[in-house]
């Protein structure tokens, strides 16, 4: 029997996808599932596939593939990539290559890499975005890892992914845990897109009084200019959506939100690094309050509601439906500066050379934060690949000049609301600072020299000339 291109262990929703995709392209695929009844079942579902192999042994999988393996796992990260890991290793040969395309931490991938290198396999740890029909049809993927293994992968790989001006959404992202970094810098920028909607949402929806069927218009139509991306478009299909009962199935969603992980690893990744990622940050704690539901309601009893919507004549609404959808995209802009400010202290923390544009590219088509914008910010990095922040790139700049007065507009309205704004307005106070040549951090050294002795620099004194002084003065 002709034996498989490639191996996929873990049937869940994102593995039968990915292995359905593999097998449309003409790969072979031998399948392995924890559970023999799921390997069945999906086996069963497709009974004149050609492509699939299913294997209900590690030994079984491992012998049907073509040498060198490439064995792809799509399991619940952490502990269980580390045991299947373990079941592999007595079946592999030297240049046998391992795949973890979970949601893993890069901590965990720069380890495996290093370990499995030194027993003579490759490992490659690859962000894979797009969720189910993302797997199913064409999704970004981020691959870092062992560079050796990229040939081997690659035609599969780059064959399966969704494409961006033909171009595929997927490359080589560096070393190690690079490709997983990148990974969870996406997700960490999706949670700051998906705060972003919705704190625009709630202007509107609570701020300013509008029917969510007048909400879903406002974002269909926002689709289709600069905000033109596939969660701006699904919200309004979302808000479209009515329940049995006729009315919008939003509004009987409770309001406490889920998380995973990948945003508050980026937010503590952001903190250990030193760079400033406050929006994603902000983006994690909102949903941090927005689980505190029962103390919300409490909290509501002792304060009240919020004031009503105000009056608006059509001119007013109109120019405060501009203002917020300024905010959004400026806010949009500092995300994603941020998010790249982190990957460029990451790489030089990790030593990766990462590609910026390409990874602009990558995320361009096929995954969650898929937009437009994504374009803008790719030609930024291919017109000058030394960019030092997006911000000051030429598109970037201008943008944020044309929307800065509508933007503090809608923060201003939200604050007389008394809507929370946190990501749009901590977006709002970052640019602030960014652009501010002189902050107030000269109190705080005063202030840490005073009661520690921390020291300081003088802006009459070359830097790196560290002061101190006794701050008790006489008289
Ligand atoms: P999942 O629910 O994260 O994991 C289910 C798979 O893991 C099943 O094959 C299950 O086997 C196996 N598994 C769980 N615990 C195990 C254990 N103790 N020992 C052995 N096998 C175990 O599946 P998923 O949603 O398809 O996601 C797969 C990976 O992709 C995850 O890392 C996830 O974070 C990542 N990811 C998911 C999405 C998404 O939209 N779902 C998007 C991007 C990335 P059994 O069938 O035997 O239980």
């Amino acid at each position: 029997m002709q034996q498989a291109d490639i191996g996929l262990i873990g049937l869940a929703v994102m593995g039968q996808n990915l292995v359905l995709n593999m097998a449309d392209h003409g790969f072979k695929v031998a399948v392995y599932n924890r559970s023999p009844s799921k390997t069945e079942e999906f086996l069963a579902a497709e009974p004149d596939n050609p492509n699939l192999v299913g294997c209900f042994s590690i030994a079984d999988l491992v012998n049907s593939l073509q040498a060198p393996r490439k064995i792809m796992l799509m399991v619940k990260a952490g502990q269980v990539v580390d045991l299947f890991i373990e079941q592999l290793l007595p079946h592999l040969q030297a240049g046998d290559i391992i795949i973890d395309g979970g949601n893993s931490l890069y901590t965990d991938s720069q380890r495996r890499t290093e370990a499995l290198q030194k027993q003579g396999i490759l490992f490659i740890g690859t962000g894979v975005s797009g969720g189910e029909e993302g797997a199913r049809f064409g999704p970004s993927i981020m691959p870092g890892g062992n560079p050796d293994a990229w040939q081997a992968v690659k035609p599969i790989f780059q064959a399966i992914s969704a494409k961006a001006d033909a171009a595929p959404c997927c490359d080589w992202v560096g070393d190690g845990g690079a490709g997983h970094y990148v990974k969870m810098v996406h997700n960490g920028i999706e949670y700051g897109d998906m705060q972003l909607i919705a704190e625009s949402y709630h202007l509107m929806r609570y701020g300013m009084g509008l029917s969510a069927k007048k909400c879903q218009k406002i974002f269909a139509k926002w689709n289709k200019g600069v905000l033109d991306s596939y969660l701006i478009e699904i919200t309004a299909e979302i808000l479209k959506f009515t329940d049995a009962d006729g009315k919008p199935l939003v509004d009987k969603i409770l309001d406490a939100a889920g998380q995973k992980g990948t945003g508050k690893w980026t937010g503590i990744s952001s903190l250990e690094l030193g760079i400033p990622v406050t929006l994603i940050t902000e983006s994690v704690y909102s949903r941090c309050l927005s689980a505190l539901k029962d103390e919300r309601n409490k909290a509501q009893k002792v304060f009240g509601k919020a004031p009503k919507p105000p009056k608006f004549d059509k001119a007013e609404r109109k120019a405060l439906l501009k203002a917020i959808h300024d905010a959004l995209y400026a806010s949009k802009i500092i995300s994603y500066a941020q998010g790249y400010m982190l990957m460029r202290e990451a790489a030089k923390e990790f030593g990766w050379q990462l590609n910026y544009g390409g990874i602009a590219l990558m995320w361009r088509g096929g995954c969650i934060i898929r937009s437009t914008f994504l374009g803008e910010i790719k030609n930024a990095f291919e017109s000058n690949p030394g960019l030092s922040n997006l911000l000051i790139a030429d598109f970037f700049s201008k943008a944020l000049q044309e929307s800065h007065e509508n933007w503090r507009k809608a923060v201003i309205f939200g604050i007389q609301q008394q809507i929370p704004t946190p990501a749009l307005s901590s977006a709002l106070a970052f640019f602030d600072g960014y652009k501010t040549a002189k902050l107030p951090a000269n109190l705080l050294q005063a202030q840490r020299d005073y009661f520690g002795a921390h020291t300081y620099e003088r802006v009459d004194a070359p830097r790196g000339t560290f002061f101190h002084t006794d701050w008790i003065q006489s008289g």
